[in-house]
C-alpha cells in the first residue's frame, strides 16, 4: 500500500515520498506530513538480533513506499558504511543512569550525519524516479553543524553540487576548519561578510528568485533543500530509536515489552520528532523528554500551551539548540490539531504576523507523552563535570544539557524508567566547552592542544573526523558581501554572463 504526503497547512494535494524529498517544503510552507504512521511489521524480537543496515530498511520501507527494496537497500549500504568509525553505527553506552545512545560516529562527528549520509542517495533516487534530468545543486547556510554533515554527505555525489554559505566570523575555528577543508569535486564553501542571519536570508531570497529559476533550468541545474524540514531527514532518524530499543533487549536490559523513556537535547524538534514518531510505529516508550537550553521556547510551550517567540535570543554553549523557531513543531501540532490542515495553518500565521500562538486546552491535552525542561549554561557546565567524575565518561554541551534534564526530571517525578538519552555530538567538537567543565584554567591553549588533552584525560581517541583538520590544507577561501551571493552561485555554475 502506497503512503502518501501532504502539507501540513492544505490537504488537498497528496504527493509521493519521492517528490516530498525532492520538495523538501511544500509549496504553500508547510512541511510534508506522512497521511499516517505506519506501524511496525516485525517483531522487537527479531528486530533485537538486526544490525543498523536491516534496522533502517525494516523502519525506512514503510515510510518511502515508492522505492524499491533494491533501492532502498543501497541507498543504507552506501550511507552506512565505513564513514562511521563503528560497525554499531550508533552505540548505546550506559554511564551514571541513563543509556548514552552516541549519534556522533559519522563522517562529522555529530547527529547531523545521522541522516544527512544517507539524504543525498535518497534524493537522487528521488530524482531518477521522478524523471528529473536537472543536476542537483543544494544550496545551504549554516551556522556550522548542518553545513559539514551536508557538505560531507553529498561530497561526490553524482548528479549533485553542493554550495555552503556560512557567516566568515560567525562559527567557530574547528567548524570553520571543517568546511573549509572539504574535498570533493561538487563542493563549494563561501564565507559571507554578514552574520548568520544575513546568510539564510540570501540563500532564502535565491530560492524565491522565479527568473532564476527559469535561467537554472534551462543551463540544467535545480535548486534542492538539505533542511531539516525534509522527510528525507526525519525519516532516517526514526531509525535509531527503533535500533536502541531492540539493543536494550538483545542485552537482556529490558523485558520485552518493557516501557523506555527517551531525552533529546532539542534544536529545530527534528530529532525528538523522530523518537515520536518510533512510538507512533510500536516502540514502547512512556516519555519524551524534550531539553532546552536558555532558548526555552519549547519549555514554556509544554507548561502553558503558549508558543511564544518575542524573548531575547541567548546565545550558549550548545549552539545548535539556539533556535526560536522550532520548525518541525509544526509536524506535531498538525497532529494534535486532529491532523487539520486550516487550523494549524491559521497558527502558523499567527507565530508569522504576531511571533506567537497558543493551542487550545482540547490540543494540550493530547502532548501528555511530553515533558520538558531546560539547563542553564552553568547547570549543563556542571553535568559534564559530574558525568566525568562519576562515571569516566564525557558528554558534550548539547548532551549536557539533555542528561541535566534528564536529573531533573527524575528528581522532580522519581520516574525510574530506564532512559534512553540522544548524545548529540562528540566533546572533541565543542572541546573548550567541555574543558572548561572538567579542566578550567586553559585559556592560553590553542583548540588543538585542548583536544590533546581532552584525549589524555577521556582515554578516548581523537576522532578521524578532528585529525585530518589538523593539517588539511584550505581548498576553500572564497568569501564575498551578503549582496554577492547569487552572482557566487552564478559563477560556480557557470551560467554569468
Ligand atoms: C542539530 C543539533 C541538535 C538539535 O536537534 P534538532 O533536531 O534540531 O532538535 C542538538 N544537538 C546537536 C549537536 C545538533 O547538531
Amino acid at each position: 500500500m502506497e503512503l502518501l504526503y501532504r502539507s501540513t497547512r492544505n490537504h488537498e494535494t497528496a504527493v509521493t515520498a519521492s517528490q516530498a524529498i525532492l520538495q523538501g517544503l511544500a509549496g504553500d510552507g508547510g512541511l510534508f506530513v506522512p497521511d499516517q504512521i505506519p506501524a511496525l511489521d516485525v517483531s522487537l524480537e527479531k528486530l533485537a538480533g538486526m544490525t543498523y543496515q536491516e534496522t533502517a530498511y525494516e523502519v525506512m520501507k514503510l515510510f518511502l513506499t515508492d522505492f524499491t527494496e533494491e533501492e532502498l537497500k543501497r541507498c543504507i549500504a552506501c550511507a552506512y558504511d565505513g564513514k562511521f568509525d563503528t560497525p554499531q553505527i550508533a552505540p548505546l553506552r550506559k554511564a551514571d543512569e541513563a543509556w548514552y545512545l552516541e549519534l556522533f560516529h559519522g563522517a562529522t562527528i555529530a547527529f547531523k550525519d545521522m541522516a544527512l549520509s544517507i539524504l543525498p542517495y535518497l534524493m537522487t533516487t528521488a530524482a531518477k524516479k521522478n524523471q528529473v534530468k536537472n543536476e542537483i545543486v543544494i544550496l545551504t547556510a549554516t551556522s556550522g553543524d548542518t553545513g559539514k554533515a551536508a557538505l560531507a554527505g553529498f561530497a561526490d555525489v553524482p548528479g549533485t553540487r553542493i554550495i555552503v554559505f556560512y557567516p566568515k566570523n560567525g562559527v567557530s575555528p574547528i567548524q570553520e576548519k571543517q568546511m573549509v577543508t572539504q574535498k570533493g569535486t561538487n563542493t563549494y564553501v563561501v564565507g559571507i561578510t554578514g552574520n548568520f542571519d544575513d546568510a539564510q536570508s540570501g540563500v532564502k531570497k535565491i530560492f524565491g528568485d522565479e527568473t532564476l529559476r527559469r535561467e537554472m533550468n534551462a543551463a540544467g541545474f535545480q535548486f534542492s533543500s538539505a533542511n531539516s524540514i525534509n522527510i528525507g531527514r526525519l525519516v532516517p532518524q526514526i531509525v535509531y530509536y527503533v535500533y536502541a530499543y531492540a539493543k536494550l533487549l538483545a542485552g537482556g536490559e529490558i523485558e520485552p515489552g518493557e516501557k523506555i523513556n527517551v531525552t533529546v537535547p532539542t534544536g529545530n524538534f527534528g530529532n525528538i520528532l523522530a523518537a515520536c514518531y518510533a512510538k507512533h510505529m510500536g516502540i514502547p516508550i512512556e516519555k519524551l523528554i524534550c531539553a532546552s537550553n536558555d532558548n526555552k521556547v519549547l519549555v514554556d510551550f509544554f507548561r502553558t500551551g503558549a508558543y511564544d517567540r518575542n524573548r531575547k535570543f541567548v546565545l550558549t554553549t550548545s549552539p545548535s539548540m539556539d533556535i526560536l523557531i522550532s520548525s518541525n513543531l509544526e509536524r506535531l501540532i498538525y497532529q494534535i490539531a486532529g491532523q487539520d490542515a486550516k487550523k494549524n495553518a491559521a497558527l502558523m500565521e499567527e507565530l508569522s504576523r504576531k511571533g506567537r500562538y497558543e493551542i487550545t486546552p482540547n490540543m494540550m491535552a493530547k502532548l501528555g507523552d511530553f515533558y520538558g525542561n531546560y539547563a542553564t549554561e552553568q547547570e549543563a557546565a556542571e553535568e559534564i563535570a559530574l558525568v566525568y567524575r562519576k562515571a569516566g565518561y564525557v558528554l558534550d554541551t548539547h548532551t549536557a544539557v539533555a542528561s541535566r534534564v534528564y536529573r531533573k526530571y527524575r528528581e522532580e517525578t522519581g520516574d525510574g524508567t530506564k532512559t534512553v538519552i540522544a548524545s548529540t555530538a562528540s566533546p572533541y567538537k565543542f572541546t573548550r566547552s567541555v574543558m572548561d567543565a572538567i579542566e578550567p584554567g586553559h585559556e592560553d591553549c590553542t583548540d588543538f592542544e585542548l583536544v590533546d588533552r581532552l584525549s589524555a584525560l577521556s582515554g578516548i581517541k581523537v576522532p578521524r573526523a578532528i585529525e585530518e583538520i589538523r593539517t588539511a590544507p584550505v581548498l576553500h577561501d572564497t568569501v564575498v558581501e551578503t549582496e554577492g551571493m547569487k552572482d557566487a552561485v552564478l559563477s560556480i555554475l557557470k551560467m554569468n554572463r
